[in-house]
């Protein structure tokens, strides 16, 4: 498809030289276009980055596992090198041993990515904070500030999208994949079987809880060891006002039961009664495969959620998509605010990329951004780019972003959160695999493990077709 395409001597203006703005620059320039590539390191810090380097990782500096068959993250790499991703080109060039995940030395990293931006003849690196709203006269403009974006950056976004915050604490609770919950334990209903808007009356799963069972999982949300507030966080106000769950355990040993965990209204199909102590869960994304755990924000170690939480009935088995988190963060509510093409709907020329959009993680980011870059060479081009199908993971992630999340079903705070890619981002497989190659019936864990290989698999075809179909005169074709 063909819209009005600009001066091609207009460079397009890339805000942030993160992880998502580098991969974004990158691939405009490939594309033939011109980039201003606008950093506001060294002249102004954030409060994590330590360097005047493009692309540096502010805390771990491994991006996961690198198995393309078997996880999510790994397709992600694959697809990424696929389309000619400098952050993986230089992942990949400066990889140090980390078992099978993929992790580099972040100095030599940074500054392979620096070195090729700087020697690229169609990009300008511009050293200099963007202080407020880009100016009209930029054109077509990608902001990818990421979660530590400054703070007049930050309020002018906010003016343009009637949005009450977009830097607050993320209140963040875990989300469990669909097909891991015990429903001979759990069932489906709604307080008092309440349809609400757009609902059926039974919306909810839930998890009954004895008293006995209530009490030791309170003694455990109080004894489990918590993660810290970074010195710089501390002056963060919470968002919503949502406090972590084990504090509001701390201040007494019925509020739970009378807060998230209150059993009102909901009646166990196996004793007909109200439990004394229920967990819901809410469906979190579109395809029904992922649910969240409401009101379970927290501050608990990974490894003690994964423990603590398989404590309640129906969960003992619970694989987490995500475990709950406090911290501070930078992004939009963009379900609601962009478009497919990751557009402002409130002022198109301004596209955004990278953590601020809703994903979450460096490889996440950086395939954000690689996307913003292709949409934003099209558009220069007069073209508008189809996105990847769903069934891949760029696409699944981007489907995330700009549709996959449904909205809270109860009027509660806004339910849209960050999110690492997952398996359970992507459409279920129409035939999931039940046999192995020899024709064998497969057992137990084989089938999620085959399940996966599958996914995998589909992605990685539909993306060949995606690349055949819409990039056909690219490198990657
Ligand atoms: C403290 C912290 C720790 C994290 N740890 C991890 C981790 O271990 N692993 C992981 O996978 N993810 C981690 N993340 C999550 C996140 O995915 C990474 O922060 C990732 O770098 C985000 O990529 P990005 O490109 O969106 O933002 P960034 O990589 O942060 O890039 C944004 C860039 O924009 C610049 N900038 C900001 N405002 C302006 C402005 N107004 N004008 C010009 N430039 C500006 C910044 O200096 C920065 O260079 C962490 C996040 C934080 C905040």
């Amino acid at each position: 498809m063909t819209t009005g395409s600009q001066n091609p001597s207009d460079p397009i203006h890339i805000v942030g030289a993160g992880l998502a703005g580098s991969e974004a620059a990158w691939q405009v320039a490939t594309a033939g276009r011109r980039v201003v590539l606008h950093e506001m390191r060294p002249t102004r810090m954030t409060d994590a980055h330590r360097t005047e380097g493009l692309a540096e990782l502010v805390c771990s500096n491994s991006f996961r596992s690198d198995d393309a068959q078997n996880n999510a993250v790994g397709l992600l790499h694959a697809e990424m090198r696929r389309l000619g991703s400098l952050i993986m080109r230089a992942a990949d060039a400066n990889q140090v041993p980390a078992g099978g995940a993929l992790a580099v030395d972040r100095d030599g990293f940074s500054a392979a990515v620096t070195h090729a931006l700087e020697g690229h003849p169609l990009i300008t690196i511009s050293r200099e904070e963007v202080a407020g709203l880009p100016p009209a006269d930029w054109g077509q403009v990608i902001i990818a500030t990421g979660p530590l974006t400054a703070a007049p950056l930050a309020d002018a976004i906010r003016g343009l999208t009637d949005e009450t915050a977009l830097a607050f604490f993320d209140a963040i609770a875990p989300i469990v994949h669909r097909d891991s919950i015990d429903m001979s334990v759990a069932w489906f209903q709604s307080r008092y079987d309440k349809a609400g808007p757009g609902g059926t009356g039974a919306d909810y799963i839930n998890c009954p809880l004895t008293r006995e069972q209530y009490d030791a999982f309170v003694d455990a949300l109080i004894a489990g060891e918590k993660t810290d507030f970074k010195e710089w966080e501390a002056n963060t106000p919470y968002f919503d006002g949502c406090l972590p769950i084990e504090v509001m355990a701390e201040r007494g040993r019925e509020t739970l039961r009378h807060g998230p965990m209150k059993p009102v209204g909901l009646d166990d199909p196996r004793t007909g009664r109200w439990p004394h102590a229920v967990v819901q869960l809410r469906q979190d994304n579109a395809l029904g495969t992922l649910w969240n755990m409401v009101g379970f924000q927290t501050k608990l170690k990974h490894a003690e959620q994964v423990r603590v939480f398989r404590m309640i009935p129906g969960l003992q088995n619970a694989e987490f998509a995500r475990l709950g988190g406090l911290h501070r963060n930078t992004f939009l509510n963009s379900p609601k605010l962009l478009d497919g093409q990751l557009r402002l709907k409130a002022q198109p020329r301004l596209r955004f990329a990278g953590q601020m959009t809703g994903c979450e993680g460096y490889v996440e980011s950086a395939g954000i951004g690689l996307l913003a870059g292709l949409f934003c060479a099209a558009q220069a081009r007069g073209e508008v780019l189809a996105p990847p199908p769903a069934t891949t993971a760029l696409g699944a992630l981007l489907g995330h972003i700009t549709g996959g999340h449904i909205e809270t079903i109860d009027a509660g705070p806004r339910s849209f959160q960050p999110m690492n890619i997952n398996f359970g981002l992507f459409p279920p497989l129409t035939s999931p695999p039940t046999r192995k190659a020899d024709g064998t019936r497969l057992r137990g864990n084989e089938k999620t493990v085959a399940k996966k290989q599958a996914l995998s698999a589909r992605a990685l075809s539909d993306l060949e077709l995606w690349i055949a179909d819409t990039l056909p005169n690219s490198a990657a074709a």
